[in-house]
């Protein structure tokens, strides 16, 4: 099939490649030139398992085409994508300027019937406003041309975004219209051979699920993290708490680890937007808001417990860092854990020494050059003449460092560990001072 996605990020981009490699004919348009011109080049802007190899051979195959050229991009796809970011409005609304200026766009250069699908995150209700939209442009042009507008939210994990595209748990199609629902059954036919992963609703219902979906996994960390904070004052370990809760599988083991808190461009955006959705219809979302309170709380307790370990006397330390992402097998510094770490730790008169296999470049983006940042190469750098060590991301390669080359490396053996990765008993045995999240002996 013909395709357009709108949008070459995170989503877009692993999206547009999948599909091209499923046989489909994709043409990405983007605003950002340089973004579209290293991809023409074979750059691309992001880090995502498998995503560079897709890319290249969609590209060499004649199926992956990149442009800034909107009216090539609407005159290519019988099905038009948008997959624009929607950040948060200063409300906290998800600010939808971008979609809406996708769809006037598709609006103004359509000359056919087209398939608007919806593939950013967005409140309910949006649909309506895209297709209003369109209406309102093609009235001004003098044309009635047919158009649907499907919700079909995305469910990727950055980090392992190209195998949940091409393995999806489920297919989310929001459409009363039969003929752009045998469209999207069409596209997705590769994904969909196994089982049928098609789950066909109206719209709206559609555009909540995605909300629903990332509000659930929000509020399950969040609760995760409540429950450490009260083991470490009860004198409990989180971790076995977690393995005997784990074990009933009315809750199961997934997405129930106590950590620094929760970042990415999804969770924090998401749960403050359906907030926002809930307050419009006259509902107060006690749950909800507690569950952004909860982590919001959460992303500064490594730095409390840094600044309780020295007392408070910052000014003039060196905290080494490892990890910087928000999360490991990305380089998606968004809303990190690590950043108001960081910036933290700055306010207070402490320098950083940090680690990351893959946000370094992004780190430098977003901070630039500055004297009390110093990012190195290798997670052993990240540690020489510091006065400890913090975790901020479980990359694989934090999990079982050398111990005595830390010990040696730091002026004092002290770890503050935000995902904890290692064993308090085995740690405090080396002679290191362990602070973890909820593990009771850490305190
Ligand atoms: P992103 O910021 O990485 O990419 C958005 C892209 O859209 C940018 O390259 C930008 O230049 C481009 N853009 C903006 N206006 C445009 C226009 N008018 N025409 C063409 N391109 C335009 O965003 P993302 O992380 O890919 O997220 C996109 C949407 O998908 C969001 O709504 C997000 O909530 C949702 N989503 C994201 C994830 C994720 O893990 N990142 C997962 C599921 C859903």
């Amino acid at each position: 099939m013909k395709v357009t996605v709108f949008g070459i990020g995170y989503v877009g981009l692993v999206q547009a490649a999948v599909l091209a490699d499923a046989g489909h004919h994709v043409c990405c348009v983007d605003i950002d030139p340089d973004k579209i011109a290293g991809l023409k080049k074979g750059v691309i802007p992001i880090y995502e398992p498998g995503l560079e190899a897709l890319v290249l051979k969609g590209t060499r195959e004649g199926r992956l085409v990149f442009t800034t050229d909107a009216a090539m991009g609407v005159g290519h796809g019988q099905l038009q994508f948008i997959a624009v970011g929607t950040p948060p409005d200063e409300d906290g609304s998800a600010d939808l300027k971008y979609v809406l200026a996708v769809a006037e766009t598709i609006a103004r250069h359509m000359a056919g019937r087209k398939v608007i699908i919806n593939k950013s995150t967005v409140p309910v209700g949006t649909a309506d406003k895209v297709s209003a939209k369109v209406a309102a442009v093609l009235a001004e042009r003098g044309e009635s041309l047919p158009y649907a507008v499907v919700s079909n939210p995305e469910f990727l994990k950055e980090g392992a975004a190209v195998s949940d595209c091409q393995k999806p748990d489920r297919i989310v199609i929001g459409t009363s219209d039969s003929e752009a629902e045998k469209a999207m059954r069409e596209l997705y036919a590769p994904f969909n051979r196994n089982h049928d992963k098609v789950i066909v609703m109206d719209v709206r219902s559609a555009e909540l699920t995605k909300y629903a979906a990332n509000c659930m996994l929000a509020t399950k960390i969040s609760f995760m993290n409540e429950i450490a904070n009260l083991a470490e004052l009860l004198g409990a370990d989180i971790e076995a708490v977690r393995k005997g809760i784990g074990s009933d599988p009315r809750i199961g083991y997934h997405f129930i680890y106590p950590g620094c808190g929760y970042g990415g461009s999804c969770f924090p955006k998401d749960v403050q937007a359906l907030v926002r959705t809930a307050q419009q219809v006259g509902y107060e979302p006690a749950l909800l808001q507690s569950v952004e309170d909860v982590n919001y709380r959460q992303k500064q307790k490594l730095f409390q417990f840094i600044n309780r370990h020295f007392k408070g006397e910052l000014e003039g330390k060196t905290i080494a860092l490892w990890g910087l992402a928000f999360k490991p097998n990305t380089d998606d510094m968004r809303e990190a854990s690590s950043r108001v770490l960081m910036e933290a730790l700055w306010a207070a008169g402490a320098k950083v020494q940090a680690f990351d296999p893959e946000a370094m470049d992004e780190t430098i983006r977003i901070y630039g050059q500055r004297s009390d940042l110093k990012l190195v190469s290798t997670l052993e750098e990240a540690l020489a003449g510091a006065d400890a060590l913090a975790i901020c991301t479980e990359w694989q390669p934090f999990r079982a460092p050398d111990f005595e080359r830390i010990k040696a490396s730091l002026s004092e053996p002290v770890i503050f560990d935000g995902r904890n990765l290692y064993e308090p008993a085995a740690l405090k045995a080396q002679g290191f001072t362990y602070y973890a999240i909820g593990r009771g002996d850490s305190i």
